[in-house]
C-alpha cells in the first residue's frame, strides 16, 4: 500500500508535507517526494490535499485493484474519488460531505 507522486504535475506548494501524519513527505528541489515508501500506511491524506492530482494511491493487484490509480478531488461540499484503471476506464465515487457520516 502506498502513494506515488508524479513530479511533472507537482507545483511545489508543500501542502502534502503538512498533512502526512507520519511526516513521510518532504520537498526536494521544489518537488514533493516520499522518504520511504514502505512506511506509508495509505491514509490518503496527501492524496486528498494535493490540488494538482500529483499524488495517487496505487491499488495493487493483491488488493484487487489491478494496478489502478486512485485520485481525489476535495472541495468544501464533496469528496470525489476517481479510479483510473490500466485499460483506460475510469470510475467516480462522489461523497457529499453533509452526508458522509450518514451510514
Ligand atoms: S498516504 Fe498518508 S501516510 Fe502515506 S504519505 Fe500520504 S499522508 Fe503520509
Ligand atoms: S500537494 Fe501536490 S502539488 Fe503540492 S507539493 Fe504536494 S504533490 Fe506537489
Amino acid at each position: 500500500m502506498s502513494i506515488s507522486i508524479e513530479p511533472e504535475k507537482c507545483v511545489g506548494c508543500g501542502r502534502c508535507t503538512e498533512v502526512c501524519p507520519g511526516n513521510l513527505l518532504e520537498m526536494t528541489a521544489g518537488k514533493a517526494a516520499i522518504r520511504e515508501v514502505r512506511d506509508c500506511w495509505g491514509c490518503t491524506a496527501c492524496v486528498k490535499e494535493c490540488p494538482r492530482d500529483a499524488i495517487f494511491y496505487y491499488l495493487s493487484a493483491d488488493l484487487g485493484g489491478a494496478g489502478g490509480r486512485l485520485y481525489a478531488h476535495d472541495t468544501a461540499v464533496s469528496l470525489t474519488w476517481q479510479l483510473r484503471l490500466p485499460d483506460g476506464s475510469e470510475q467516480e465515487i462522489i461523497v457529499a460531505k453533509n452526508k458522509a457520516n450518514a451510514y
